[in-house]
């Protein structure tokens, strides 16, 4: 009798590590499904254009506005792309406006 549960001891610690595996072999999987499925959800969430656009600064936090300050006018600006754009201010600008990260153009 007790020899009978002797062996079935033994039987279980030969297939422990193989459980292990399999159990280590199932968390690392579905650890991956659910990164895999997550960055999905913020792919949605937040796609790559929505990203891109929000790397400029808004207009009111560059200090921006529609009018030159004595020589600091946007179209003598390094950031100015004619004709309304900007390197890093958000939404198109004025040639003749103007913000605090002004670069004078040399040349
Ligand atoms: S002055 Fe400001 S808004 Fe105008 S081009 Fe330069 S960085 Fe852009």
């Amino acid at each position: 009798m007790s020899t009978c549960n002797q062996e079935d001891r033994r039987s279980e610690a030969a297939e422990e590590p193989h459980s292990r595996a399999f159990s280590r072999r199932v968390i690392v999987g579905r650890g991956a499904a659910m990164l895999a499925g997550g960055s999905a959800l913020i792919s949605t969430i937040f796609p790559p254009r929505a990203a891109a656009a929000s790397s400029k600064v808004p207009k009111a936090q560059a200090g921006y506005r529609d009018a030159p300050k004595g020589a600091i006018r946007c179209d003598r600006c390094t950031q100015y792309q004619p004709p309304t754009g900007c390197n890093i201010v958000e939404g198109p600008i004025s040639p003749s406006g103007s913000c605090n990260f002004f670069a004078a153009r040399t040349g």
